[in-house]
């Protein structure tokens, strides 16, 4: 019996579900099913390829809220509000890294930026009206200490934190397996591969075309460093500070032991997401350094460990696709840059139309599958 109290079956027998990638969605959304009593097996082509274990592990809906995508504004402060009942359900609150974001700018221009984006988000819900307030540079230096001379004000988003995206992979993985699931690291060439299900889930991320070839989904690569702190740095920051640097975008986000500095954007190209050897670039990895620093000096001292890069899978308008291809096939994907935050609504999502597999939703898009 899972959690819900509910279990699927049919003539007794577990109903059996196969979920092509093991990253953030397809982990998430096979953990519901098998908490709603699916025997689950995920099949994943590896780390090497996956977004969620190079992203930031930001919660950002405040954040991420841009004129003309209101209805992504809209699923990821539903999807927020989901985070704390997904955390306890993995069972290890270290996942979280931060409570509460900042926004900061060093320049006019880049205040004008910030505001410019206050301005949608409390124009257009104003239910989020309280959580997302201005702080002047002195109330920024209350908050953090060490933030950098440059930067101004700004803006404090209240409960809008992050997560370590790494730890709630493997949270994600053990509890899958905890509850009767199976995770096989291989790639799926073609879905016949999985003939024995009963139902499949597409959640690929960038490898969606390979399966799909008419999925409406592009590649965009994007760089991101960690670094670590030791006993003689100063410790890394209590907030996600997402900064405007003289007209750049870095964002800075907690770990315990150190600091994500993401991300770069640039177009994917998916023979390089093929490969599973996606290269950083020289300039990117210079300005997204220089930036850090910028806002948050004591990081000059802090390890560089890694500089990866990753490919975002996006759909048109920002919204992922979370819909039924045919009777026996689900998609999950197009998170672009939100797929952490969005994970739970996804998987919500995902169960309702698992449990209505006879329908056929259809949104005028070729549905051939390999
Ligand atoms: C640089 C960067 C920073 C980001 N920062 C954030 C952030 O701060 N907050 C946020 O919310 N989002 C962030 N994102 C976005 C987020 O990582 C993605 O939206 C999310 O990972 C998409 O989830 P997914 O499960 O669809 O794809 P992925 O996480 O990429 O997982 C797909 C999995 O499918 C596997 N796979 C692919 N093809 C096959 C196949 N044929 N057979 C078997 N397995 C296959 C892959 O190996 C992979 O493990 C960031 C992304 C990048 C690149």
């Amino acid at each position: 019996m899972n959690p819900a109290g509910r279990t699927d079956t049919v003539g007794g027998a577990r109903r059996t579900l196969a979920v092509v990638g093991g990253g953030i969605i397809g982990l998430t959304c096979a953990l519901a099913a098998a908490d709603a009593g699916w025997q689950v097996k995920v099949v994943d082509a590896g780390r090497n390829r996956c977004a969620a274990w190079v992203a930031g592990g930001m919660l950002g809906s405040l954040g991420e809220g841009r004129p003309g995508e209101d209805a992504l504004f809209a699923i990821s402060e539903r999807s927020a509000r989901l985070w704390p009942a997904f955390i306890e359900r993995l069972g290890d609150p270290r996942i979280a890294t931060a409570a509460d974001s900042l926004f900061v700018a060093t320049t006019t221009a880049d205040a004008a930026y910030l505001t410019q984006l206050a301005d949608f988000v409390w124009s257009t819900h104003p239910h989020a009206v309280d959580r997302l307030s201005r702080i002047d540079a002195a109330g920024v230096r209350v908050r953090e200490r060490a933030i950098g001379a440059r930067v101004r004000g700004g803006y404090l988003a209240r409960g809008e934190g992050a997560v370590d995206n790494r730890r709630l992979i493997a949270a994600l993985e053990s509890a899958l397996v905890a509850a009767g699931g199976r995770i096989t690291r291989r790639e799926v060439a073609h879905l016949a591969d999985l003939d024995d299900a009963d139902q499949i889930l597409l959640a690929a991320g960038a490898g969606l075309a390979d399966l799909w070839p008419a999925a409406p989904v592009h590649l965009a690569k994007g760089e991101v460093l960690r670094l670590r702190a030791d006993r003689m740095t100063v410790p890394p920051p209590r907030h996600v500070i997402r900064a405007r640097v003289d007209g750049r975008m870095v964002y800075l986000v907690p770990r315990h032991d150190g600091i994500v500095v993401g991300a770069t954007q640039y177009e994917g190209d998916m023979d390089e997401w093929r490969s599973g050897l996606a290269t950083p670039q020289a300039g990117g990895v210079a300005e997204l350094l220089a930036d850090a620093i910028e806002v948050f000096p004591g990081a000059r001292d802090y390890a560089l460990v890694e500089v990866a890069a990753g490919f975002r899978p996006c759909s048109a308008d920002g919204v992922p696709l979370v819909e039924r291809l045919d009777e026996r096939i689900v998609v999950a994907g197009g998170h672009g840059r939100n797929g952490i935050i969005l994970a739970p609504y996804t998987s919500e999502m995902f169960m309702q139309l698992l449990t209505d597999d006879g329908v056929l939703v259809g949104v005028g898009v070729e549905r051939n599958v390999t």
